[in-house]
């Protein structure tokens, strides 16, 4: 039996996640390479992401939570899979059982670790989250419960390394110079693994002592500093398609509210996709654009659930069943981010499970 081609999908291309994972390798100056595929792997799908990078050996993949790393172990049962946020005791079990990394963030959950594995008979693998500025979790370096969990020494618990997290690589450089010599000057050498980077810090920020870094945004192809957008490669590209082309008059409402009234005899292009799709409704206000055919045109009126609307009056050439890029290496997703007010990484986790991903 045939079926339709999708109304809307995402074309997720292999060979630019490779190029990403690469650029990010050499970026650290070769250090080892946490691939971070939390949230379905940044919505390109987790399963695609560990077929492309799996040659390439990524020394750990990032998960957000137990219910990530139990899909993630599915498909490629050999990974080291880090838990990136804090793991609450319902769960330790598991973790220790299916050998998932945790980070701690005080000597009640290391220690808590510490008995459950003993009792399970297993050595649960940690390491030390710091909290040099985030604000969220870890040890504050200056605690005395740092200086216990740093000297920690148990048969069953492996302390394999010592990260932090940076909350403003991208935004602000003064500050994230000094936390980077901050904790630089905390971590010793004795730990296998030592971590600060994201994107933004591995990119612009150059460390001699850490030897880990945790990219997650530009591996889909996406710079969190524009400076380096063009050594990347976009990985997904939103596609839809026109469903219908009609003219309406001068004077006439578009959309829900009729916050948009044609201004001459417009034609209009109906694209099937909306913010159902994670098309988000708040970017109408910002004169967002489409690509169809290689022009850009302009979405007209309020974003509906399935559907938006857009002028195709200057248009020469467009026609029902023509493909429309949403965002893509054309119209990159940190644009769209912007007009709806947002960040690329909401962008990409609010694109719907009912956008199939189709790999190229
Ligand atoms: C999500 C996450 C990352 C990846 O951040 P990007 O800015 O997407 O590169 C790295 N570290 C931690 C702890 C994270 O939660």
């Amino acid at each position: 039996m045939e079926f339709s081609p999708p109304r809307a999908w995402a074309e997720i291309d292999l060979s630019a996640l490779r190029h990403n994972f690469l650029l990010a390798r050499e970026k650290s100056g070769g250090q080892d390479v946490m691939a971070v595929v939390k949230a379905n792997a940044y919505g390109h799908g987790v399963k695609n992401v560990v077929q492309a990078l799996e040659d390439l050996k990524p020394t750990f993949y990032g998960v957000a939570n137990v219910a990530e790393a139990r899909e993630l172990k599915a498909i490629l049962p050999s990974a080291k899979i880090y838990l990136l946020g804090a793991a609450n005791q319902l769960e330790y079990r598991e973790i220790i059982r299916e050998g998932f990394i945790a980070c701690v963030s005080n000597m009640e959950e290391l220690t808590e670790f510490a008995i459950l594995a003993k009792s399970a008979r297993k050595k649960v693998v940690l390491h030390i989250a710091v909290d040099t500025g985030m604000g969220r979790g870890g040890f504050l370096p200056e605690s005395s419960e740092f200086q216990e969990a740093i000297s920690f020494s148990h048969s069953n618990v492996e302390i394999e390394g010592i990260g932090s997290h940076c909350p403003a690589s991208d935004e602000d450089e003064t500050f994230t110079r000094r936390q980077y010599q901050e904790f630089e000057s905390l971590v010793s050498k004795r730990f296998k693994y030592r971590h600060l980077a994201n994107s933004a810090g591995l990119l612009h920020y150059k460390s001699e002592s850490l030897n880990l870094v945790r990219p997650g945004l530009m591996l889909y192809g996406c710079s969190p500093l524009p400076d380096y957008q063009s050594l990347l490669k976009p990985a997904m590209k939103l596609c839809s398609r026109v469903s219908l082309v009609r003219g309406v008059p001068k004077g006439h409402g578009i959309s829900y509210g009729r916050t948009y009234i044609t201004t001459r005899d417009t034609k209009i292009a109906i694209i099937g996709i909306g913010y159902a799709d994670g098309i988000l409704r708040s970017m109408s206000k910002r004169n967002p654009q489409v690509l169809i055919n290689g022009q850009r045109a302009s979405i007209i009126g309020r974003i509906t659930m399935d559907q938006i609307i857009v002028d195709i009056t200057d248009m020469t050439d467009c026609k029902t069943g023509d493909e429309v890029e949403l965002f893509g290496s054309n119209i990159l997703v940190s644009e769209v981010a912007h007009q709806a007010d947002t960040i690329p990484w909401e962008i990409f986790t609010g694109i719907a499970p009912r956008v199939e991903r189709v790999l190229v």
